[in-house]
């Protein structure tokens, strides 16, 4: 054998062997179905991703239990709509059959992509998650609403008032709306395309005081996201109307939004007693620190519709009937939790976790456990749970939020 091929046998042997221990060692790391002496390994076919991702429903903690309904979807498993200005897709009622309080959609549009004029039954609360759009509105008294918006900005238009989003430069936008109406859908809002295509053209040009031929050339179809000509600045795209513009605000400035430090990171809340227009959503938008969660709580008044903008976490609902599920959430993750029930979100990652607590009503309302527990008799509290003096002493009668 010449030098060189007994080389080459070498190195591949040596891959070889450097192969199987890669090998092995991923093995290591797969997480398995075991919780101690429970469960057993899967030697059959299984989403590796999926399981990795999921080590809460993977290997439930041994306190879940009962029959939980499945209280999250990912817009990662949502139909994408891809349109030429854009794209865009939803989570609703259909996809996440618990949430029935609010619904859901997520928008990309490019450089001068407008998501077309229109309006819908249900109102629309919303919040830039990257880049720049241009929205307009105008209300049942003719006054009207023109406004560039920014990455953490929120705006919401009430139930019916037609709108529109236009994405500017340098890239678009992308964000996030919310439906206070689980059966809500993006295909069921009023176009304008359509409603001059489903309107006889004698009608509209005796609307309008125009010749038919005037509308000789509307879409045939929908446009629902197309390309338009980018605007100019928005001083250029000033209308005075002469009944004066909206009387309430249908943007809340990221900059405006009061923010709560707690030791274990922040919380902004944003109803009607910052954001008056906003009567129908309630939001609750938080950062967690790694390591640290969200603390035990529910929500008295409504359901809880949660999207995750970053980090990990995971959640505990407890349900009563003796019954409780976890969820692992990542970005772009939607979470449920029906009114009352109790949870916690914990960050189980390295960086922070972002996530925004949504609210059909217009106020924010949550109890703490913690605070609960405070605020009640000791004695009481220690004879149900045994518990020693030195732990409820321990409980907060301020709420902690997250810790
Ligand atoms: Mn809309
Ligand atoms: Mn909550």
């Amino acid at each position: 054998m010449d030098p060189i091929s007994r080389r080459s046998i070498l190195l591949t042997s040596t891959a070889v062997v450097a192969g199987a221990a890669t090998q092995s060692h991923g093995a290591n790391q797969m997480p398995k179905p075991i919780r101690a002496a429970k469960g057993g390994t899967d030697i059959g076919p299984r989403d590796q991703t999926r399981d990795t991702e999921n080590p809460d429903i993977l290997v439930p903690p041994s306190t879940d239990k009962g029959l939980v309904p499945n209280l999250r979807f990912s817009f990662a498993d949502a139909h994408m709509n891809l349109q030429d200005g854009g794209w865009s897709r939803e989570v609703t009622q259909r996809e996440l059959p618990t949430a029935t309080e609010i619904a859901g959609v997520n928008m990309r549009l490019k450089t001068g992509g407008v998501r077309e004029l229109h309006w819908h039954k249900q109102a629309e609360w919303s919040i830039m998650l990257a880049g720049n759009a241009r929205i307009t509105a105008v209300d049942n008294d003719g006054k009207n609403f023109i406004a560039d918006v920014q990455s953490g900005d929120l705006w919401y238009f009430p139930a019916g008032i037609p709108h529109s989003i236009q994405g500017l430069g340098p890239d678009g936008c992308e964000f996030l709306l919310a439906f206070p109406d689980g059966s809500f859908s993006e295909s069921s809002t009023f176009l304008l395309s359509e409603v001059f295509a489903r309107t006889p053209k004698a009608i509209l040009a005796k609307n309008f005081g125009v010749p038919e031929n005037a509308f000789a050339r509307i879409p045939k179809e929908q446009l629902f996201i197309f390309d338009a000509p980018v605007p100019g600045p928005i001083g250029s795209d000033a209308i005075p109307s002469p009944q004066g513009t909206v009387p309430l605000s249908m943007v809340a400035r990221a900059e405006d939004q009061r923010v709560t430090k707690t030791s274990g990171g922040t919380v902004r809340i944003i109803d009607t007693r910052n954001f008056p227009i906003a009567t129908e959503i309630a939001a609750a938008i938080v950062e967690v620190a790694p390591k640290s969660m969200r603390e035990i709580h529910w929500h008295p008044n409504a359901d809880e519709w949660q999207y995750y903008i970053s980090g990990t976490g995971r959640m505990t609902v407890f349900a009563s009937r003796d019954s409780s599920r976890t969820f692992d959430f990542r970005a772009g993750d939607v979470g449920y939790v029906p009114k009352s029930m109790s949870h916690y979100v914990e960050n189980t990652g390295q960086d922070t976790l972002k996530y925004i607590e949504l609210f059909h009503s217009n106020r924010f309302e949550d109890v703490s456990l913690n605070q609960w527990l405070a605020l009640t008799p000791a004695l009481l509290v220690k004879s149900h749970l045994a518990l020693d003096q030195g732990t409820v002493d321990h409980f907060s009668r301020e709420k902690k939020v997250i810790v």
